[in-house]
């Protein structure tokens, strides 16, 4: 866990260098930035910095990774570092919280397991270090609760929030931290990582460097869960597209979130504990259900394959270099094929516009659909 790990990131690791070096440190910072591009580790290799023992070493030094307080961090395993993360509803000591479905960080969990803590001694060092995941998902209840603590953090707490959607959090809670903004990484990096780690090859790798945007983590987990492996049946539904069968073409592409869905989910143990959701009228798929919130996730993922593939045809018109959807698919759907340059453009819009409805909770059906007749030209896209 060293700050030479986080690649690319030079503005914030300045910043936090900086703030090592100054005489009064900030007692929560808050690591903003897009999904996947290093923010945890960068936090991670604060934390070790914060809880080494060594002493000797410059303020703005890694942490030594040899005494006591590295190791245990390290195995994971520092009674002073404290990982907030939704998960731990699941070791709330009250059953109600337990069985809870753990979509937000809500106030009962901030309490016991950061706001409590905050307030004893640290366990063997001179502070604890709390570090918040996905901090976006404390509801507005935890952050009111969180702003005590921030404000005087008792003992020599440190406080990092990690986010990928800061403007989620109260200005309040904003205004409390010292803000490290994250950019997002060089396609050529993550590329090149990808296909390190993921022995992807290396058209596959760079078309998901792009499709991510530069973000590494995002790569990685559509790599694992074989998005590029999804674009032939993507293929396969826009061809019920030109076959003028928009409720086919729904259907098709919820099918494919699903197992989308189903592969992105972790351990089928985890959820053992929660109740289905009753008012859900998600898809079973081999028995099992996807949590609508999770099949929306996959939806949008198979959106943007479908508007990968318009943008492809698009550079194609252009006379740009053969695309990678086209070079990993067997055959370019017809209806991307054949549409002309208003209609790619209006197909784009009009996956936009899907994207758009999926998180206003439209009915993954209906989404479908009207993309389906969208991308007909039929009616006007809006
Ligand atoms: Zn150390």
């Amino acid at each position: 866990m060293r700050f030479s790990d986080v690649r690319h990131q030079d503005r914030a690791l300045s910043l936090v260098r900086r703030a090592l070096c100054s005489e009064r440190m900030a007692h929560a910072y808050l690591f903003e930035g897009p999904e996947g591009v290093g923010k945890e580790l960068a936090a991670r290799a604060l934390a070790a910095r914060l809880l080494c023992e060594d002493d000797a070493l410059a303020p703005d030094a890694d942490a030594c990774g040899q005494c006591p307080s590295c190791r245990l961090i390290a195995a994971d395993n520092h009674p002073d570092f404290h990982l907030i993360h939704r998960g731990l509803h699941k070791l709330h000591p009250d059953r109600s919280i337990r069985q809870r479905k753990g979509l937000f960080l809500a106030v009962d969990l901030i309490r016991h397991f950061l706001i409590e803590p905050a307030a004893m001694k640290p366990a063997q060092g001179r502070r604890r270090v709390f570090l918040i995941r996905d901090a976006e998902r404390m509801n507005e209840e935890a952050q009111n609760a969180l702003l005590k603590t921030l404000e005087e953090p008792p003992g020599a707490a440190c406080l990092i929030l990690v986010t990928a959607s800061a403007a989620r959090l109260l200005p309040t809670i904003q205004s409390r931290c010292q803000r490290v903004p994250f950019g997002t990484l060089p396609l050529e990096f993550v590329a090149e990582e990808l296909a390190r780690r993921s022995g992807a090859a290396a058209v596959d790798a760079r078309w998901l460097a792009e499709l991510s945007g530069g973000r590494l983590g995002v790569a990685l987990r559509w790599q694992q869960i074989d998005l590029l492996g999804t674009l032939e049946a993507v293929g396969d539904c826009l061809d019920r597209v030109s076959e003028g069968d928009p409720e086919a073409f729904a259907k098709g592409l919820i099918e494919l979130a699903t197992a989308l869905a189903e592969r992105a989910r972790p351990g089928a143990d985890d959820d053992a504990e929660e109740e289905p959701d009753e008012e859900d009228d998600a898809p079973r798929s081999a028995g099992r259900r996807v949590p609508t919130d999770e099949l929306r996730e996959a939806l949008k993922l198979a959106l943007l394959l479908v508007g990968a593939c318009c943008r492809d045809a698009l550079l194609t018109r252009f006379g740009v270099a053969a695309p990678a959807s086209t070079s990993r698919l067997r055959r370019v759907p017809a209806l991307v094929a054949e549409a002309s340059f208003d209609r790619l453009e209006a197909g784009l819009r009009a996956v936009r516009e899907a994207e758009y409805m999926l998180d206003r909770n439209v009915a993954p059906q209906l989404v479908g659909e009207r993309l389906a007749v969208a991308l007909l030209g039929e009616l006007p896209v809006s």
